[in-house]
């Protein structure tokens, strides 16, 4: 993988005004920028940081294909040779259940990618500036003042200055900066989990088909573990549970990581050899919500809105779906017509995350391994588990998309049963 350098605007000539200011760089701000700059509007992304820049979040979903090619961001990542990805593998002891993307309920790509983020979110931002999008690095929002022509108040390491509006995207992920400046944070529903994750390398990974998917094991002590191949022959590898697990062990984060991993035959065997890229590092508490997602003059996409859990990766694709429905939106607002911006954004996403709370909610609970590992599923019910895990979850035909959680919970009583 050749570095790259960020295709920086001059930082001398950031605008006055703008049709859409963006607030960050992550793959919705990209992808929203790229979609409205291609329908003619005048855009400019601010990100605070300089890039590359390390985030976690590195396993796609196969929709993410059709989203990166609406975004016309496609071939640019297609020329970066990450690895390709066709499915996961779950793991639970000695029981394996292989989900793969080219045996779906719902017509759709059948693969994807293993990215590693700071490569992956450094060429959407190239190809977005190619475009025609000024990207300024090292330029913060700390406010916005809402309405009709939004502003924003930016700090860079010149001078502090506005940007005037006609509308305004929060793209800032975890910075969540309209959540927090407009009091729209909310509590997820979900528990605090906590992560500690590293890059490795010297993984044993298996040979075949099995070496390319995403690994999700179930540890013995109730976590589970991450194993993210990349083609430059570095693995992604994270522990998720709830906070108590890790304390049961003591020592540095490294020390914690290896003693998580050598209660794990199946992770272990893979590991043995490993050596950190970089020492273990740990999120805690990244479930957020939010109780709006749009209001006069802005939107909110990606992980300011709503971050669930990263068991089914779902993350990004979540990003990439709230950014091309925010930029389709936007861009009949800005011609003058009316958006019902509650069923046609909010509602529309929702389904989409409710559909990934009902597996990550029976993932915890234990319906959904029970599901997965059953000797009883049929073709037609993985195929519809498996086009949930692609990321096709706005198919209403899939039962699993029309009433998720009910469906969770109907299936897993009968596998229970058929497997008693
Ligand atoms: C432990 C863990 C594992 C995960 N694994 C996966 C996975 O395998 N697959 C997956 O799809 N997702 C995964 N995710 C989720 C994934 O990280 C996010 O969903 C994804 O990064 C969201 O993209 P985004 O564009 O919304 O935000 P980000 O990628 O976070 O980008 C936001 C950008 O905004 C910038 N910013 C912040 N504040 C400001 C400010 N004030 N002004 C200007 N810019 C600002 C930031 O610097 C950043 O560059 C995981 C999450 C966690 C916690």
């Amino acid at each position: 993988m050749t570095p790259q350098a960020p295709l920086a605007a001059d930082p001398r000539n950031f605008p006055d005004s703008v049709d859409v200011a963006v607030m960050g760089a992550g793959p919705a701000g990209t992808s929203a920028a790229a979609l409205l700059n291609a329908r003619g509007w005048s855009t400019a992304i601010v990100e605070a940081e300089t890039f590359p820049r390390f985030v976690i979040g590195e396993s796609l979903l196969a929709r993410c294909m059709d989203l990166l090619d609406e975004a016309g961001l496609l071939d640019a990542v297609k020329a970066r040779n990450y690895l390709v990805k066709r499915g996961a593998l779950f793991v639970r002891g000695d029981q394996r259940a292989d989900i793969d993307f080219a045996e779906q309920f719902t017509p759709g790509w059948t693969w994807t990618w293993q990215v590693p983020r700071a490569d992956f979110d450094l060429t959407l931002a190239n190809e977005a500036s190619r475009q025609g999008v000024p990207i300024y690095y090292q330029h913060r929002v700390t406010a916005m003042t809402p309405g009709a022509e939004p502003t924003l108040t930016v700090e860079s390491p010149r001078k502090n200055y506005t940007i005037r509006a006609r509308h305004v995207i929060d793209a800032t992920g975890y910075g969540r900066v309209l959540p927090r400046l407009l009091g729209l944070d909310r509590p997820s529903t979900l528990m605090e989990r906590k992560s500690v994750f590293a890059h490795v390398r010297g993984d044993r990974r298996p040979k075949g088909t099995l070496e390319n998917r995403i690994w999700i094991v179930m540890h013995p002590r109730g976590a589970w573990v991450w194993l993210i191949p990349f083609s430059n022959g570095i693995t992604s590898v994270g522990f998720v549970a709830e906070p108590p697990f890790f304390e049961h062990f003591t020592g540095t984060d490294e020390e914690v990581f290896r003693a998580a991993m050598a209660e794990d035959p199946n992770t272990s065997e893979r590991l043995v050899d490993m050596e950190f890229v970089f020492p273990p590092r740990t999120l805690r508490g990244y479930s957020a919500a939010v109780s709006a997602m749009h209001g006069p003059g802005y939107t909110l996409v990606g992980n300011a809105t709503e971050f669930l859990d990263p068991v089914f990766s779902s993350g990004v694709t979540l990003a990439l779906e709230s950014a091309n429905r925010a930029a389709i939106l936007i861009d009949r607002s800005l011609r003058g017509e009316r958006v019902d911006w509650d069923t046609d954004y909010t509602a529309y996403m929702m389904r989409g995350v409710e559909t990934f709370r009902a597996f990550v909610l029976g993932w915890y609970t234990g319906e959904f391994p029970d599901i997965l590992f059953s000797p009883s599923q049929n073709d037609l019910l993985r195929r519809q588990v498996t086009s949930v895990l692609a990321g096709y979850v706005w198919d209403e035909t899939n039962p699993f998309v029309r009433q998720p959680a009910r469906r969770m919970q109907q299936v897993a009583r009968i596998v229970r049963r058929l497997d008693a």
